[in-house]
Order: C-alpha cells, then sequence, then structure tokens
C-alpha cells in the first residue's frame, strides 16, 4: 500500500529512449513512469509492446499523458471527433505497452454553459469507451486530468462527476494538487487545505482514494489559474502538506513529477513521503 513515485516523461539524467527511461527510473529507484504522447501518438505497436515487456521486467507501473490536442467541448465537430481519436490511440498503443492509466486534459469550456459542460463531456467520454470495448482494449483506464486554468473543464467535481458515470474501473481521474492550487489562486497552504480536496473526492466514493493517480509541481499562477511549472522546491503548494493528508487518510497509488527537476524531484517526494510514513 501507501504509493509509488515516477518521472513525467523519460528521466533528464537519462538522455536515452522511453525503454533507456524506464531502466534508469528502475535503476535510481522509483517505481513508476507517464509516458508522454503530447505531441501526438507516435509510438508503433512493436515498441510499445517492448516497452511493455521492459516495464514488467523492471516492475515500473506504466501511465500514459495523451496529447495536449485534445478539446472534447470544441464547437467544432471535427475537433471532437479528433480529440477522441488522439484518446483511443493512447488507449490502444498505452495498453500494449502495459499502461495502466490514460491521462488527458478533457477541454475548453468556450461558449459552452458549465452546468452543461459534465453532461456534454460524459457524452464524449461514453463515445471513447464505446470504441475501445469495440476494439477490445481492456485494462486501461481514462484518467482526465484536473486543470490548472479557469477557462478549461477539470475541477474535482467536474471529473470525478464523469467517473462516477462509468465507474473507477473505466474512468478514474488525475488529480493534479499543483493546478488545483492555481486554479484557485494558491488556496492549497496547509494540511487540512489538502484534507478539503481529499474529502471532496471521497464524497464520490472511498474507493476512489485507494487508487489515486496524482500529479505534482510547484506551480506559478496569476488570476487566470496556471502559468508555469516549478520545482518542488518553490513549495508552491508544499508538498510535505499533502503527503501528511495523503498518509493520515491511508491513500494510495501514483505519484508523478510534472516538476522541471522530473526524475529528481520524483526522488525527492518519495523522502518526503517516506519519512513523514516512517514517523506516522
Ligand atoms: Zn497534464
Amino acid at each position: 500500500m501507501g504509493f509509488i513515485f515516477g518521472p513525467s516523461g523519460i528521466p533528464l539524467r537519462c538522455k536515452g529512449d522511453t525503454i533507456e527511461g524506464i531502466e534508469c527510473a528502475r535503476d535510481i529507484g522509483l517505481g513508476a513512469l507517464e509516458m508522454g504522447f503530447v505531441q501526438g501518438v507516435r509510438m508503433k505497436e512493436d515498441t510499445a509492446a517492448r516497452v511493455g515487456e521492459v516495464a514488467r521486467k523492471q516492475n515500473i507501473a506504466i501511465s500514459v499523458h495523451a496529447p495536449y490536442y485534445i478539446n472534447l467541448l470544441s464547437e467544432e465537430k471535427e475537433k471532437r471527433d479528433a480529440s477522441r481519436v488522439r484518446i483511443f490511440e493512447s488507449a490502444r498503443i498505452g495498453g500494449i505497452a502495459s499502461a495502466k492509466r490514460i491521462v488527458f486534459h478533457p477541454a475548453f469550456y468556450g461558449k459552452t454553459d458549465r452546468k452543461l459542460a459534465i453532461g456534454n463531456m460524459i457524452e464524449q467520454v461514453g463515445m471513447i469507451l464505446d470504441e475501445m470495448k469495440n476494439s477490445k482494449i481492456e485494462g486501461v483506464v481514462l484518467a482526465p486530468e484536473c486543470m490548472g486554468k479557469i477557462a478549461q473543464f477539470g475541477t474535482i467535481e467536474e471529473n470525478f462527476s464523469v467517473a462516477n458515470e462509468f465507474g473507477m474501473e473505466k474512468v478514474n481521474p488525475c488529480v493534479d494538487f499543483g493546478h488545483l492550487h492555481a486554479r484557485e489562486n494558491g488556496k492549497l497552504k496547509t494540511k487540512a487545505d489538502f484534507l478539503d480536496k481529499i474529502y471532496e473526492i471521497e464524497g464520490f466514493g472511498k474507493k476512489y482514494l485507494q487508487a489515486m493517480h496524482i500529479h505534482f509541481e510547484g506551480i506559478e499562477y496569476t488570476e487566470k489559474g496556471e502559468r508555469r511549472h516549478l520545482p518542488i522546491s518553490s513549495k508552491s503548494p508544499d508538498f510535505n502538506l499533502l503527503a501528511g493528508a495523503l498518509i493520515e487518510k491511508n491513500c494510495s497509488g501514483t505519484i508523478i513529477s510534472e516538476s522541471p527537476e522530473i526524475e529528481n524531484d520524483a526522488l525527492e517526494m518519495q523522502r518526503i513521503y517516506s519519512k513523514i510514513a516512517l514517523g506516522k
């Protein structure tokens, strides 16, 4: 139980491909790696199969970050269609590579009324899940991410409402606490603030706390939300507080570092978490 930690993408010190990145993550003592398909799903099936083999051998939990260019609430049908294809392809190739979770940035609200946004998102996600079922893609969970800009779909309430529509075996959101901090103009200042977020998630189902997929990084923000990611040392927000809250609530899952100090900060978070857990 507890958490495993990993980098978002290939560790900086590695300078190789995904397979070398997995081996490197294992060598330095991490347990997870999120593959970045952020500029497009370019990995071929045979490479994905080798990634899966190495990940299983090295015992590294793989997840995928789908392309950035996704907007499931676009007013233009072609853009919604293309967005679903990008998520589907991420799930297809990710599944071959043994990925269990496909993280994606759901949408910008645009002109969509916020009250209608959840229903529209459920419709879009349902279409992707149908396509995955038809193609027999199994064991891969879609993870809409909690987003850092107020113009983006992706509060805890929005994402977990979508998840509850399908069940956590199909949809289980990625909770990016840096993004939540930015979105709410620096709200996460105390352990109680983090506990509030965890209680909010628990309100959608206690089971979510046992299979969390978390992104964490320091963050710079404006009144519109996220501006850029910062190292953990920025304490904006403070990982110590999140670690304490997760331990207090007996949460478990995976924590991915989206800090510019990718793997060093994954290790730093692992160190902080272990220290607090042992001192419990
Ligand atoms: Zn993301």
